[in-house]
């Protein structure tokens, strides 16, 4: 099928609800994709965040495969070795205690905010504002942009949101009734907006006092983005809560829910997902979790992050209001609009994300290499400077 036979027929049964770009990609390689028409993209899109681990990698297509043959799903009714060995490593990797396995980011924070319910025996939700954490009904009361919550009004009772890195407000917002502050400690749909540290201890030290668990929402910084594990590890925070998704499966749907040690354990059927830990999931995120081991990517991730960021401030364009970033978790806000230059820069092989209107964002699998980045940054200075 060529690129306009795939639109048509994606156009004519799709809901609606994506706005799509003219590209219709159908194979990938590490940070390399193609369209239907051959054509190569480096990608800075990096499936939103799911693909951390660059496309089509063998060594988790193989972990795939074997796992396939083995045993594709299993409830958590029963114990599974796959599943086993990937709890360990998760929380070796942590330093939490115990898990809840899912299938994608909004299931990981729904279940954070249930159990902080269930822990607390609180029912009021302290969240962000220009905060993400999903779009199902729960993670959507504490995801702040009103286009996606103000069709579905009403909505669960309890949350509130106050300004991000703002120690003040949240000192005022968390009280004996809170049972939990969610954040993320880079906001990604945000606008890529890094946490202060000293917000971030601050906020550790409000929730203990208080008696409100600290949510974490690393959905998209997680797994090895900011060039650590988690994006909480640079600020040595301990959440009560962690949640992981997005490259968490390698590139296929898992979602984590992470306690830390000393909390309750949940009671029985309080909560579930048929699934949940499925041996599948396990399996390629076991072999995520080696890959990015064996291949050093947080190393990597971490210089290359360095690097590009310190090439793209260095782009001296009047169009540029800040460039902010950790680790290879990167934006470039505008003073305008960014979709012209989206577009300028899928002509030139480059697919980039946006955040909100204004903030151009990269999210390359952790695998590219320094001279794509090089070109990617080339390629946003002549658009930025209107060179051609
Ligand atoms: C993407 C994202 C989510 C939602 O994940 P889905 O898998 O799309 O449900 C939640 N929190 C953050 C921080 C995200 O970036």
């Amino acid at each position: 099928m060529d690129f306009s036979q795939i639109k048509s027929i994606e156009d004519q049964h799709s809901v609606g609800v994506y706005s799509k770009r003219p590209i219709a990609i159908v194979l990938g390689k590490g940070a390399r994709l193609f369209d239907a028409e051959g054509k190569a993209y480096i990608d800075c899109v990096g499936g939103q965040g799911a693909a951390n681990l660059g496309h089509a990698n063998p060594r988790i297509a193989a972990a795939i495969a074997a796992q396939a043959e083995r045993l594709i799903g299993l409830p958590e009714m029963f114990y599974n070795d796959v599943r086993a060995n990937l709890m360990d490593r998760l929380c070796g990797l942590t330093g939490m205690e115990r898990v809840f396995l899912s299938n994608s980011g909004t299931e990981a924070n729904e279940a954070a905010l249930k159990f902080s319910k269930v822990l607390t025996g609180r029912n009021r939700i302290v969240a962000t504002m220009r905060g993400f954490h999903g779009r199902s009904m729960g993670s959507l009361s504490a995801t702040w942009e009103k286009k996606y919550r103000e069709p579905f009004e009403p909505l669960v009772p309890g949350f509130s949101h106050v300004p991000y890195d703002d120690t003040d407000a949240l000192d005022q917002a968390i009280t004996d009734q809170t049972a939990a502050f969610i954040v993320e400690i880079v906001q990604g749909e945000g606008g890529i907006r890094p946490a202060s540290a000293s917000y971030l201890s601050a906020a550790q030290k409000i929730c203990n006092e208080r008696g409100a668990l600290l949510i974490v929402d690393e959905v998209q910084s997680g797994m090895g983005r900011t060039g650590r594990w988690y994006a909480y590890q640079h600020y040595g925070l301990q959440p009560d809560i962690l949640t992981s998704a997005k490259s968490l499966g390698g590139g296929i749907p898992f979602g984590a829910t992470l306690l830390r040690g000393g909390l309750e354990k949940i009671p029985p059927a309080v909560h579930g997902s048929t699934f949940g830990g499925n041996p599948l999931a396990c399996a390629a995120s076991l072999a995520a979790i080696d890959f990015i081991e064996e291949e050093n990517l947080l190393e990597k991730a971490a210089e290359n992050g360095a690097w590009f960021l310190n090439a793209l401030r260095e782009i001296d364009s009047p169009l540029i209001r800040e460039v902010r970033g950790l680790g290879l978790m990167i934006g470039v806000e505008l003073k305008q609009k960014t979709a012209p230059y989206i577009a300028q820069l899928a002509e030139r092989g480059i697919l980039v994300l946006t955040a909100g209107m204004t903030v151009l964002r990269f999210l390359p699998p952790l695998v590219i290499e320094r001279r794509d980045l090089e070109t990617v940054a080339e390629n946003v200075r002549e658009v930025l400077r209107g060179s051609i």
